[in-house]
C-alpha cells in the first residue's frame, strides 16, 4: 500500500506529491487529466517568480518536476470510488476496475467551470472567452467585456474588471441581481458598469475573436447585441467532488471542507486545491495547499 495516495494532477496534486515524496514515504498519484485547468490556461502571469508561461509549458514542467521523484504516476485513471475499511486502510477503485491502497489520502481533483453552453463559447475559449477576471482581466485592458452572471461572483468580477476595462456589460438572466447587497451597491456606484437583467444569452459572435454578444431581453422578447471584446462567463464553479459518497463533509456547493491543515471529516483523508471550501482559486494558492495537506497527512502518518 501506499503511504499516500493523491488524487488529481493539477497544481494541487503535484505540489502535494513531491511534498510527501521529499519525506521519503511511499507515494501515489492519480489523475484523470495530468496538469489540470493549467492545460486549459492560455497565458499565465501571477505565478510569482515567473513572469509569464502559458499553461501547456506550465502543465509539462509540473510533470516534469514529480517525475524527478520517485511517485508512482498514474494518469489518465479516473478515481469512481473511495472506501476506508476495517484496518484504516484506504481503498480507490478506479473507472478501469483497479483498486489501489493507501493508508492516507490527498484529494486534489479540483473544479470546473460551469459553462453556459451558447454557440461561440467553445470556438472562442481564450479568444476572448474568459472564466477568471483575475487570470485574464489585465489582457482586457482599455476594452469593453460583458460579465454572465449577476451573483456574487459576476458581480465582484464586474467590479475588479471595471478597474482594468473600459466598459462592462453584467448580463442575469433573472429578473435582479442575485449578489450581496454591498456588492450591488459597489457595482451602482461604478460609472462604466451597465447591467442588464433579465438577459438570456444567445451567442458569443466573432470572427477570429470575440466581437460581441447577442442576448434576448426576456421583458420585450427583443434581440440585443452589444459589441465587445471580453466575455468573462460568472456562472459558478463546480468542484470535481460527485464520485465521493457522503462520508467525506462538503458545503452546499459540494467543496470539500477542510481546517488549516487539510484534513477533512474523515480521519487520514485530506483535500488541497480548488475542490476545497477555500475561497480563492488560484494556482499559487492551489499549491500551497497541496504542500500544507501533504504536512498534514505525514504528521498524520507518525502519529498513527
Ligand atoms: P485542477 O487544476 O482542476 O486539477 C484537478 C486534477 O484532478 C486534474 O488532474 C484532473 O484531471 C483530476 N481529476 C478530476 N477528477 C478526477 C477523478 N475523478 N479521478 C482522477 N483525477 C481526477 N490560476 C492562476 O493562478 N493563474 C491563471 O492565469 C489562471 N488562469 C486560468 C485560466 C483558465 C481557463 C482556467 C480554467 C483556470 C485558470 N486558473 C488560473 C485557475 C487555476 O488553473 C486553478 O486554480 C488550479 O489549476 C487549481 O488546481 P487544482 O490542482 O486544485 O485543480
Amino acid at each position: 500500500p501506499y503511504d499516500v495516495l493523491v488524487i488529481g494532477g493539477g497544481p494541487a496534486g503535484a505540489s502535494a506529491a513531491i511534498y510527501s515524496a521529499r519525506k521519503g514515504i511511499r507515494t501515489g498519484i492519480v489523475a484523470e487529466r495530468f496538469g489540470g485547468q493549467v492545460l486549459d490556461t492560455m497565458t499565465i502571469e501571477n505565478f510569482i517568480s515567473v513572469k509569464s508561461t502559458e499553461g501547456p509549458k506550465f502543465a509539462a514542467s509540473l510533470e516534469e518536476h514529480v517525475k524527478d521523484y520517485e511517485i508512482d504516476i498514474m494518469n489518465l485513471q479516473r478515481a469512481k470510488s473511495l472506501q476506508k475499511n476495517d484496518d484504516n486502510m484506504f481503498e480507490l477503485e478506479l473507472d478501469n476496475g483497479g483498486v489501489l491502497k493507501s493508508k492516507t489520502v490527498i484529494i486534489s481533483t479540483g473544479a470546473r467551470w460551469r459553462q453556459i453552453g451558447v454557440p461561440g463559447e467553445e470556438e472562442f475559449k481564450n479568444k476572448g472567452v474568459a472564466y477568471c477576471p483575475h487570470c485574464d482581466g489585465p489582457l482586457f485592458e482599455g476594452k469593453d467585456v460583458a460579465v454572465i452572471g449577476g451573483g456574487n461572483s459576476g458581480v465582484e468580477a464586474a467590479i475588479d474588471l471595471a478597474g482594468i476595462v473600459q466598459n462592462v456589460t453584467v448580463l442575469e438572466f433573472a429578473g435582479e441581481l442575485k449578489a450581496d447587497e454591498v456588492l450591488q451597491e459597489r457595482l451602482n456606484s461604478l460609472p462604466n458598469v451597465d447591467v442588464k437583467t433579465n438577459a438570456q444569452t444567445t451567442e458569443i459572435t466573432g470572427d477570429d475573436n470575440v466581437n460581441g454578444i447577442t442576448y434576448i431581453d426576456r421583458a420585450s422578447g427583443e434581440e440585443q447585441h452589444v459589441d465587445l471584446e471580453g466575455v468573462f462567463v460568472q456562472i459558478g464553479l463546480v468542484p470535481n467532488t460527485e464520485w465521493l459518497d457522503e462520508s467525506v463533509e462538503r458545503n452546499r456547493i459540494g467543496e470539500i471542507i477542510t481546517d488549516k491543515r487539510g484534513a477533512t471529516s474523515v480521519p487520514g483523508l485530506f483535500a488541497a486545491g480548488d475542490v476545497t471550501d477555500s475561497p480563492h482559486n488560484q494556482i499559487i494558492i492551489s499549491m500551497g495547499d497541496g504542500a500544507n495537506a501533504s504536512l498534514g497527512a505525514f504528521d498524520y502518518l507518525i502519529r498513527n
